[in-house]
């Protein structure tokens, strides 16, 4: 581990060669030893706060966050290097997943001393949790239309509405929400502003809501007039708006957009290396494995851009259209080409991947924003009226 404050700025080959070698180790380690189970979307749902505390020990949580506040000074590119490891191994991240992904760097980015220092040592272990507060029933793709409204009383801030699709929230420890704070929601993105808001909270109702698979891994959150500390503001109030279009870049553009369903492919293609392949089948694992090589390109392209201050909002919206449509499409490929029928229960392990993969594919498209919504982003950024 390092101990430098500031991102080094330039690993090598070899470097990242070994941090990919421990991490499998570790990983190995770890399903071998019964203490994890591979599973797909593990992001979203395999929530296991032992298993993040024991990656945060490691040094593979709050990769990127500098010493000083309890990370670990490295580069975009080694965190790109263990997050793809996990997921494709299907490891139960969900837990710190939020807090690590985007909540770290608008906390960095935005964030007051005394926030830093409360909110990253706690994200860099593995044992602080976040929640995005954006969505609410009448607030989704037009994110502008929020109406959850923080009130000024001087000290404190007096909030009030409903949001929705809230993932972790009954977990987490924290939620960054997005509030207006100025103006009418008439004013769209005037007079937007963010909180972090602690969780749980008296005034603040955590109502889950059930998936199609039974699980509950988001929420309604109803905000009861909560009174919170003035200091709860990120960041200036009013740029509520510009702040979040800046985490939407790390929340559309990580491998979590093109390998939740990996370990499905892995599991189906350890299956053919175990009983032989028809060329039908070699041809399907070859292009899946094409398309998601070629994602991955585009994936490390906007993370390059991102940590050299850029703003790689078309890539990243083009990364989650087409990363979360391949998603799907692998499922559908490997259920067709291979003849698995999907079990939930009681079946062979790649019988209940397929199984999840199928119940999870629906969300793959909306959360973190519709493709619909972002092909529009990719039309507008290319000039297509
Ligand atoms: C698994 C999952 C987890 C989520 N987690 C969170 C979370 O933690 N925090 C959070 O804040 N939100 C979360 N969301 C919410 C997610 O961001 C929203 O569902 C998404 O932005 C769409 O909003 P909506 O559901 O209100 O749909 P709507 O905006 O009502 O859209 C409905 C349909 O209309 C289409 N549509 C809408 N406007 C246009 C347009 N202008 N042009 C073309 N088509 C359009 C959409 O593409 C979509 O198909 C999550 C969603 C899912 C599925």
């Amino acid at each position: 581990m390092t101990t430098t404050s500031s991102p080094r700025s330039s690993v090598t080959a070899d470097e990242l060669d070994d941090l990919r070698a421990d991490v499998r180790g570790f990983l190995r380690d770890e399903i071998d030893g019964g203490r994890i189970v591979p599973d797909v979307d593990s992001w979203m749902t395999g929530f296991d706060p032992g298993f993040s505390s024991r990656l945060g020990r490691r040094g593979w949580v709050g990769m990127t966050v500098p010493t000083e506040y309890g990370g670990h000074g490295r580069t975009p590119v080694e965190r790109f290097v263990v997050t793809e490891e996990l997921l494709a191994h299907g490891a139960p991240v969900a837990a710190h997943w939020i807090a690590d992904r985007q909540m770290a760097p608008g906390i960095l980015a935005n964030g007051t001393d005394e926030q830093k220092r409360r909110y990253l040592p706690g994200i860099a272990a593995g044992t602080i949790f976040f929640a995005i507060g954006m969505s609410e029933p009448d607030a989704g793709s037009d994110l502008a239309a929020v109406r959850t409204r923080a009130v000024d009383n001087g000290d404190t801030w007096t909030i009030s509405g409903t949001k929705v699709w809230t993932t972790g929230a009954h977990l987490a420890h924290a939620m960054v929400l997005l509030a207006r704070t100025d103006g009418v929601p008439d004013d769209r993105h005037k007079g937007l502003s963010q909180l972090v808001v602690d969780l749980p909270h008296p005034d603040i109702e955590i109502r889950p809501i059930r998936s199609i698979d039974g699980q509950a891994h988001f929420n309604e959150v109803i905000f009861h007039d909560a009174v919170v500390d003035k200091s709860a503001l990120l960041g200036e109030r009013g740029r509520g708006w510009a702040q979040v279009m800046g985490e939407l870049a790390f929340e559309r553009s990580g491998p979590e957009r093109y390998l939740s369903t990996m370990p499905l492919l892995r599991a189906w293609a350890g299956q053919l290396r175990a009983h032989g392949a028809t060329p039908e089948q070699r041809t399907t694992l070859g292009t899946l494995t094409a398309v998601a090589w070629a994602l991955r390109g585009m994936s490390l392209q906007v993370a390059d851009e991102l940590s050299a201050g850029g703003k790689p909002d078309v890539l990243a919206a083009m990364v989650k259209d087409l990363g979360s449509t391949f998603e799907g499409d692998l499922v559908n490929a490997i259920r067709s080409s291979s003849g698995t029928i999907a079990r939930r229960d009681g079946g062979t392990p790649i019988e209940r991947l397929l199984a999840q993969s199928v119940l999870h594919t629906p969300a793959f498209t909306l959360r973190g924003g519709t493709n619909e919504i972002l092909r529009g982003i990719v039309a507008r950024g290319l000039g297509i009226r």
